[in-house]
């Protein structure tokens, strides 16, 4: 019995490995990096660490850099002060161990020439390097009395393994840790892509590639890992670039499509009369662009599908009379609004400019506040849940959690620039209503065309009339005597301002960066005795931010010391003066969002940054601030600014990561593949014809069933 057993499982074992020996020879994309030659679970776990899980993993872990390795020349062909890659005899070897700095020298030679190759601190070759073995060399060449010399060049004994001696020099630089070299990472998906003609499917037909100019997908893998020449490393590049950014539209133009033909939203009609009524509640003409986006939202509301509108402005463009429109549009279509803002300041501040708007009308409508508890709150959701609330504002935290509607219509979000994709999908998740997400951070068309992309766009370019320019000024240390001088003429003249600060209080190691608690001290008794200064942080109970603000509002109070809460949306025209402290230390976005809380009536505005910085990133910032007003150009600078890196995660959008790509250098291939996607996704929605079959496989194993592909298998 015993021995039965024992040879059952000898007989299993066998034929597990030899299992996985025929996997060897049939790799596939799906398959664990362990079961590779040369890769064992320890390895595994290592290339795990790097991201690299699959053998589909391992083709996409692309090099960081590559080399080019000169052809090799004859001896006599090197020339002293350039590189050279030879290939020779070892005549003889020598270590000269006595010298400062040990030498060990080899002399090399071919059917042309003799040369002296040294390695400093070169012990290690004893064992290495034995005459009468022929090797490659590759280094810089100098002339040493009068001979030609090569100096700790890279080297390869040749063998009969090494018969592609080239790779060895030549091909990608990865990204390597300490457990596993760039070289050894190098070796093993040399193994991979020697089976790139099997493993990498193509998703385009010939005409298409060569209309886009673009190669096989398998020869971009094969050259991405060791590219014949810059050339075709180019070319390689191009091609794969395009596919991530393809796949990624298609993603995202897979869930629109999705979206639009899987959900259904209640039809909101406008009829001459609703269009009327609304726009009397509006104390001024609408401007040609809110009019403008009003027209794009009501076409899209009047649809039995979802709308998902992305309406952008720059701040005090009139969004929030925009959003309004649509609200009163969903109301008179018998369904319910939620209004949902970042913080409690924007939802308050959102509610009471809708009061201002709807006085005495019949809307009902009811701020949400985390101050609101127990019997009145039960009541308050009960009416929500029963629909005998029209319009409900509050934070986002707030409606997301547990409040039922009887019939939600439509959901702006405002100042959601922050979240992408996948917060977006998450909202949509409970109902079904049509959906207006307003920004006031000006989304450069590459964001828009990704982190945006699943979203229509209007766009309200021009602001009402009447507005005061706003007048910026960078403010060095020994000015800033004279800028307090300034805000005080201004304060007296019965304006008002704000001193924005980076923190709410200082650190506990000292640092110098000014924080708001222990300024406003300073401020309110030493700077600026004679006026009311408050503090605004967000930190405070809510009731008291929500006092603070309405007594700044009403002039009560003439400096507002805050950190950035007042960052969006807050709106007192009679505030001219806008000082930023540290001002370095604010992202270009923010800088220009605060900037928008003052030249909002009529009369001329400041901001005064307040800046010592040596670093060229922030004086940059700080530079494009003064010079220009425009949210757009700003935005693009910004981008410009912070570089690829910094830009854009997108896995914080719910989107795959980019490993090549960059929407920013890549902008023409970007368009160009959000083009295709959106065109291949009207043609084929599902992607369920056999020419798109590979397409879809891969788009699976990147995105999940999170596109709703996968039950159409
Ligand atoms: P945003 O939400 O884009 O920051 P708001 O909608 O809050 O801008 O508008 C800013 C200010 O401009 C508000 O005081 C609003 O009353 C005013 N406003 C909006 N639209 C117009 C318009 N068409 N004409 C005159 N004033 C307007
Ligand atoms: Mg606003």
């Amino acid at each position: 019995m015993v021995l039965k057993n024992s040879e059952k499982s000898d007989t299993q074992c066998s034929t597990r490995i030899e299992n996985r020996e025929s996997r060897i020879e049939k790799l596939d994309l799906s398959m664990p990096v362990q079961y590779l030659k040369g890769v064992g679970p320890a390895r595994a776990r290592t290339f795990a660490q790097l991201g690299v899980h699959t053998v589909g993993d391992l083709l996409e872990y692309f090099p960081r850099d590559w080399n080019f390795s000169p052809e090799p020349v004859k001896i006599n062909q090197m020339r002293p002060g350039r590189t050279a890659t030879i290939v020779g005899m070892v005549e003889s070897t020598d270590y000269q161990s006595y010298r400062r700095q040990p030498i060990f020298e080899a002399i090399i030679s071919d059917d042309t020439e003799v040369c002296r190759i040294i390695w400093f601190h070169g012990g290690f070759l004893r064992n290495q390097l034995k005459p009468g073995q022929v090797i490659m060399a590759s280094g810089k060449v100098a002339l040493y009395k009068h001979q030609l010399q090569m100096t700790n060049p890279k080297f390869l004994v040749l063998d009969e393994r090494s018969s592609e001696p080239d790779e060895y020099f030549s091909g990608g630089v990865y990204p390597a840790c300490s457990k596993l070299s760039s070289r050894q990472i190098k070796k093993i998906i040399g193994r991979v892509r020697d089976a790139v003609d099997e493993l990498v499917p193509e998703f385009y037909d010939k005409g298409f590639l060569a209309k886009a100019n673009l190669i096989s997908r398998k020869d971009a893998f094969a050259w991405i890992h060791l590219p014949p020449d810059e050339k075709k490393l180019a070319r390689a590049k191009r091609r794969l670039k395009y596919d991530e950014l393809f796949l990624m539209q298609l993603g995202l133009a897979l869930r629109r499509f999705q979206m639009q033909h899987f959900s259904t939203a209640t039809p909101c009609r406008c009829s001459d009369e609703i269009d009327s009524r609304i726009r009397k509640r509006f104390p001024f003409l609408l401007t040609e662009d809110q009019n403008g986006a009003i027209a794009e939202i009501a076409a899209d509301m009047a649809k039995p599908e979802p709308m998902n509108r992305l309406l952008q402005g720059d701040v005090g463009s009139g969004k929030t009379v925009v959003a309004l429109y649509a609200a009163l549009l969903a109301v008179a279509n018998r369904t319910q609004v939620a209004i949902m803002a970042p913080t409690e300041i924007l939802a308050a501040q959102h509610f009471l400019s809708i009061e201002r708007y709807l006085k005495n009308s019949k809307v009902r409508r009811v701020l949400i506040t985390g101050g609101l508890t127990g019997k009145k709150r039960v009541q308050l959701l009960d009416q929500i849940r029963r629909g005998a609330m029209d319009i409900v504002v509050g934070t986002v935290a707030l409606l997301q959690k547990d409040i039922e509607f009887q019939k939600l219509g439509l959901v702006v979000i405002d100042e959601q620039h922050k979240f992408g994709v996948a917060q977006r999908a998450q909202l949509r998740k409970q109902t079904t209503p049509h959906c207006l997400v307003m920004t006031a951070t000006p989304i450069p068309r590459t964001l828009a065309m990704t982190a945006f992309g699943d979203l229509d766009v209007s766009i309200i370019k021009h602001s009402p009339p009447g507005r005061g320019t706003v007048i910026t000024r960078w403010v060095g240390r020994h000015n800033r005597q004279k800028a307090y001088q300034f805000i005080r003429e201004h304060l007296r003249a019965k304006k008002q301002a704000y001193f924005v600060y980076p923190r709410i209080t200082t650190l506990e190691e000292s640092d110098d960066i000014k924080a708001a608690t222990d300024e406003w001290k300073s401020l309110s008794t030493e700077v600026f005795p004679e006026f009311t200064v408050e503090l605004l942080h967000g930190r405070m109970p809510s009731e008291k931010k929500q006092k603070i603000m309405s007594e700044f509002r009403r002039g009560k109070i003439d400096v507002l010391v805050s950190t950035v809460v007042v960052e969006v949306g807050v709106d007192v025209p009679n505030a001219t003066i806008m000082v930023i402290e540290g001002a370095d230390r604010f992202g270009l976005a923010q800088l220009h969002q605060l900037r928008g809380r003052i030249g909002r009536g009529e009369a001329k505005s400041y901001c005064l940054l307040f800046a010592e910085t040596e670093s060229e990133v922030a004086k940059g910032r700080l530079e494009i601030m003064t010079r220009s007003n425009d949210g757009f150009e700003i935005a693009e600078h910004d981008l410009r600014l912070r570089g690829p890196g910094e830009l854009f995660s997108t896995r914080q959008h719910g989107l795959p990561d980019l490993k090549i790509a960059n929407i920013v250098d890549d902008y023409e291939l970007l368009v160009m593949a959000r083009k295709n996607a959106f065109e291949l996704v009207s043609q084929d929605p599902m992607l369920t014809r056999p020419e798109h079959k590979n397409i879809r496989q891969v788009l699976l194993a990147k995105f999940g069933d999170s596109l709703g592909l996968g039950d159409v298998a």
